[in-house]
């Protein structure tokens, strides 16, 4: 099992190293647990599982914010051969249903409460209102992060109080290299998410390799990715490929301006952090604040930065790199998908003092063998080319299917470039031979690290009974990376606009998460279409980024007049909105 890789090994050679380091959201209140401990605490979560009926095969649902015993729960399933999902804690109650019903899982675990910047999250009460409409869970198990009491009811488990009374040997059940290790929700670019599964020897090793090669970990290093475990960075970079190498991994479960714009440094120099890995969004947020909330605090403990999750622009990197890494640090970019399970692209591994692009990604990593290629689906060759990345050969970590529906994964990955794994992203490779990621080529959008489809914001939005109509982009946001800008129809013309924006905000914050509502909301009359009824967002694209003069090809419109129009709306609100 995964989980003896992960535990079992390390405990054997040196039972009282620490593998977590908590840092909770109260500042200064960390909490260390060593290998023997968390080997104790996911044994005893492993039985209570197998207790209440949980067996090889059967899909969990883990919806909590990072801690001991939220990985812990992620190795008990491991152990026992159980499939984990991990639903990030900011997703809605319906995204948390829809996932639980998707996967078919039989059990949730969760945090009575979460706590985060100060705030008190209720997570017990967005699963039980989840669950109400999930006839296939059979226990809720509630684990405590607050001393609030929070509605029990007759599926519902006290977590602590069971596995205080469970063994704390668990044997731990023998696996297939390619059996289900977990499944992971992300967005594609239909309104449904995909239930993206990773198997157990490949995606360990791939998490494993790249953790120790990419960031240059050393035994005795204290790596803090401060990724949320709902994440895939948190899955391969906080938990398994850490604890695959017996490393110490810190569990960062407050925010980078919480209590101040100096926590993640204070962090650093209190918990002496060698490798720290964050996104681009949080740098770019601390960054507005000035250099002295990080040289405040001591970064000399620092070895490696690392940046994940979407592009990192050149301003930020340098911040990064000369403020935080006093210049000093390797920071490398690092680009992957939920889909590779792993970095693919990346400045490290590479020969001693190799030079390092700023905002780059730049090399491939071990067996990743990237092609860029052209729209009739031929590979380019050469250098200073751009293209659809694609990946020639697979390697260990790529995921194995789409839960439920394998023709779709096919579909998404395999189809437009017949034997080549389609990325979705655009890459551009320089003279030298580097790769550079230019972004997404679907209607996938990236908000601070998030991926999101467009489509699914469009679906939520559906559900007004007052807007026919939508069509979400992403645009350029200063800190985020990217926005969702909406543009609606409205049924008749209303003299309630502004209600039906609140409204819809609502509904997409309840079905999917806050995260994915739309900055904008603009009311346009019609929206552009092609003869044959398809949004052209290519357009709506242009507009918000103001190059309407590049409109390109506006002939396959039914209406091209519909361009003026909305380029009016547009103007009327901006010239509104700055008023
Ligand atoms: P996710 O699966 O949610 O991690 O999202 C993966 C997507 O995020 C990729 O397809 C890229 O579009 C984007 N992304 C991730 N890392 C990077 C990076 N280092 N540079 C540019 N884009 C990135």
């Amino acid at each position: 099992s995964l989980a003896v890789n992960c535990l079992d090994r390390h405990v054997e050679k040196s039972p009282n190293r620490v593998a977590l380091i908590w840092e909770r959201d109260e500042p200064g209140t960390a909490v260390h647990v060593t290998y023997r401990e968390l080997l104790d605490l996911t044994c005893r979560l492993a039985n209570t599982l197998k207790k209440y009926g949980i067996r090889k095969g059967d899909k969990v649902a883990i919806y909590m914010s990072v801690s001991p015993v939220s990985v812990a729960a992620m190795l008990a399933c491991a152990r026992i051969g159980a499939v984990h999902t991990v639903v990030f804690a900011g997703f809605s109650a319906e995204s948390l249903a829809g996932r639980i019903m998707d996967a078919g899982c039989k059990a949730v675990i969760t945090y009575n409460q979460g706590v985060r910047g100060g705030r008190v999250i209720e997570l017990k009460a967005t699963v039980d209102e989840a669950v109400k409409n999930c006839p296939s869970i059979e226990h809720v198990f509630v684990a405590q992060r607050t001393d609030n009491k929070v509605q029990m009811g007759d599926c519902d488990i006290p977590l602590e109080e069971e596995m205080a009374k469970a063994a704390s040997v668990c044997t731990p059940e023998s696996m297939d290299s390619e059996d289900m290790l977990f499944m992971l929700y992300t967005s594609g670019s239909t309104g449904k998410p995909k239930g993206i599964v990773h198997t157990q020897a490949g995606y360990l090793l791939y998490a494993a390799v790249t953790h120790k090669y990419v960031f240059d970990y050393q035994q005795g290093d204290v790596f803090g990715c401060v990724a949320d475990i709902g994440w895939i960075t948190g899955h391969s970079y906080v938990v398994y490929g850490p604890l695959c190498n017996g490393a110490t991994s810190v569990l960062f479960e407050s925010t980078p301006v919480y209590p101040d714009p100096g926590r993640y440094w204070e962090v650093v120099q209190r918990l002496k952090i060698n490798q720290f890995y964050g996104a681009p969004t949080a740098i770019r947020l601390l960054l507005n604040y000035g250099d002295e909330w990080v040289k405040k605090y001591n970064r000399s403990s620092l070895k490696t930065l690392g940046s994940v999750g979407e592009p990192i622009n050149n301003e930020a990197w340098q911040w990064f790199y000369n403020v935080v890494g006093e210049g000093r640090c390797t920071l490398v970019d690092t680009w992957w998908q939920t889909e590779t399970g792993g970095i693919c692209i990346a400045p490290r591994p590479s020969e001693e003092k190799a030079e390092i692009v700023p905002a780059m990604a730049m090399r491939p990593f071990f067996g990743i063998v990237p092609v860029l290629m052209d729209e009739n689906g031929k590979v380019i060759e050469g250098n200073d080319v751009s293209g659809a990345l694609c990946i020639a050969q697979p390697w260990p970590g790529m995921a194995r299917t789409i839960y439920g529906d394998h023709q779709r994964f096919v579909d998404a990955y395999f189809k437009a470039y017949p034997g080549y794994y389609f990325t979705g992203d655009g890459a551009y490779r320089t003279k030298k031979g580097y790769y550079q990621i230019t972004g997404r080529m679907d209607d996938v959008i990236n908000i601070s690290g998030h991926r999101l489809g467009t489509a699914e914001i469009e679906d939520a939005m559906a559900d007004h009974p007052e807007v026919p109509e939508t069509a979400v982009i992403g645009y350029p946001h200063k800190i985020k990376g990217e926005g969702a800008f909406a543009f609606i129809v409205l049924k008749e013309q209303t003299a309630h606009i502004d209600r039906v924006k609140e409204e819809l905000k609502t509904i997409v914050a309840s079905k999917i998460a806050k995260y994915a509502v739309p900055d904008h909301i603009l009311v346009v009359r019609r929206l552009p279409k092609t003869r044959s009824g398809k949004i052209m967002r290519r357009l709506l694209r242009k507009v918000v980024t103001d190059q309407s003069s590049k409109m390109g090809d506006v002939t396959t419109l039914d209406d091209p007049s519909v361009v003026k129009e909305i380029l009016d709306a547009y103007q009327k609100y901006k010239e509104k909105s700055s008023s």
